[in-house]
């Protein structure tokens, strides 16, 4: 069998869903588990909704009817007004409505995850229903009935053995029936049958999760891209599609911020050998980009970029040595804090990090440490990182940048750099 990912953009309207069908006319009579996210933007406004029931500010309840407005708009396009999927979606939104209706919790991200995931919910009731009416025989499944996870909110830690046996026992009778099992990415539930999130983006690591616990033959995600790219589109001109990957170059340029694909995504299917093709649901007879272990092993320069970083040069307040007891203080701290350290560097006096500026976890980060640190933060900085770099690429890419530090290990180069912003002649 085979694992299918349709991401937003592939769903985020009605002649979209109407693409996935045709795509998947294709496969008809193969065993496919297909996932799929909510459509289009709807993480985003269900995330504007928590935010709002959490400031009881009033505006949940509205904000949460034009998610729903959104999606009955594109049911009518793609069923009769009689249909009963309806129904189906409307008992699912009104599970949301429960939440809204209710105090906030305590918890914002057990609140957020029991909200949230009802994009997913009612994107693959959807599809689901559109791909029976065309003809493709598609059973629905629940992804909380399969993806374990503990009870860490917003970031779901999966629990293999548990997600594997829920997998085979539910999966497998559904694939024997004959037609699409097709189910939800980003959602999973505890012990507890609490409905859990596996951190944004997080579809396509349901997709290697299902591919992994099922041994898929092949996994395939379906992007508005060729393939994968050698460096994001939106940022740079002249990319170029990269026609094979091994697991370690996609693993390096994920976890570095090519956004393309989830970062979690390559471990699972690597370990078991298990191929990823990322192809274009605009042009589905294009070859896209094949990620597997056998592949060749030159490779154009690639560039990675995560923007919203700050620089942190930590030093002790007595001016004694970073030593080793300080190291251990400051590592515990930023664990504590899931602040994922981009890059270090230490001196005698000072150790140096570069971090995502998230949230309010920076603050946190340098208030608690400030009985025994001092910390000097510069804010607004972008990390690239280049692999398999060329001195020309190189040149090219610190134009119109200062570079505030530089890391070069083998192939791969770092730069931290902020913007120059450019001279202007003064008005007269
Ligand atoms: P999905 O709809 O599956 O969630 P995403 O929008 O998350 O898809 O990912 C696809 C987008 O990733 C592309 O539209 C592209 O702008 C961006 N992207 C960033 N880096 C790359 C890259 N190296 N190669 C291809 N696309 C990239
Ligand atoms: N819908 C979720 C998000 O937008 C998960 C995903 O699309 O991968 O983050
Ligand atoms: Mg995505």
């Amino acid at each position: 069998m085979k694992v299918f990912k349709f991401g937003g953009a592939s769903i985020k309207d009605a002649a979209g869903i109407k693409n996935v069908a045709s795509i998947l006319g294709r496969f008809k009579g193969e065993q496919l588990v297909i996932i799929v996210s909510a459509m289009g933007k709807t993480t985003n406004a269900l995330e504007e909704v928590v935010a709002a029931h959490a400031k009881s500010d009033g505006r949940a309840q509205e904000l949460y009817d034009a998610v729903k407005e959104r999606h009955y708009e594109i049911m009518r396009e793609l069923f009769d007004a009689g249909d009963e999927v309806f129904t189906s979606v409307n008992d699912t939104f009104v599970e949301g409505e429960w939440v809204i209706e209710e105090d906030p919790a305590e918890n914002y991200d057990y609140m957020y995850d029991q909200i949230v995931c009802m994009g997913e919910l009612v994107s693959s009731k959807i599809v689901s229903a559109y791909l029976n009416k065309v003809g493709l025989q598609t059973h629905w499944l629940d992804a909380r009935d399969v993806v374990a996870t503990d009870n860490t909110y917003r970031e779901g830690w999966v629990i293999w053995e548990k997600t594997k046996a829920n997998a085979q026992r539910e999966v497998g009778p559904l694939l024997a029936a004959g037609g699409f099992v097709l189910t939800q990415g980003f959602i999973g539930s505890t012990s507890e049958n609490f409905t859990t999130t596996l951190g944004r983006e997080g579809s396509d690591y349901s997709a290697a999760i299902f591919s992994y616990c099922l041994d898929a033959e092949g996994m395939f995600i379906w992007k508005d891209v060729p393939g994968v790219l050698n460096a994001d589109p939106r940022l740079f001109e002249n990319v170029i599609k990269l026609d094979r990957l091994s697991y370690r170059e996609a693993i390096e340029m994920t976890y570095y911020g090519a956004s393309v694909i989830h970062p979690k995504t390559i471990k699972p299917l690597q370990n078991k050998n298990i191929p990823l093709f990322v192809k274009s649901f605009i042009d589905p007879d294009g070859a896209g980009t094949e990620i597997s272990s056998d592949s060749e092993e030159t490779y154009p320069p690639i560039v990675m970029v995560e923007k919203n970083q700050s620089l942190l040069h930590i030093s002790t307040l007595d001016y004694s040595f970073v030593a080793e007891h300080h190291m251990a203080r400051l590592f515990n701290k930023l664990a504590d804090l899931r602040l994922f350290v981009n890059m270090m560097q230490n001196t005698a006096i000072s150790f140096s990090i570069c971090v995502p500026t998230v949230s309010d976890r920076v603050e946190r980060f340098i208030r608690e440490i400030s009985d025994e640190f001092k910390v000097k933060r510069e804010d607004g900085l972008e990390l690239m990182t280049i692999r398999h770099f060329t001195p020309e690429t190189l040149e090219n890419l610190k134009k119109g940048k200062i570079v505030l530090y530089e890391e070069r290990i083998r192939e791969t180069m770092q730069l931290v750099m902020r913007s120059i912003p450019p001279i202007q002649r003064r008005e007269n």
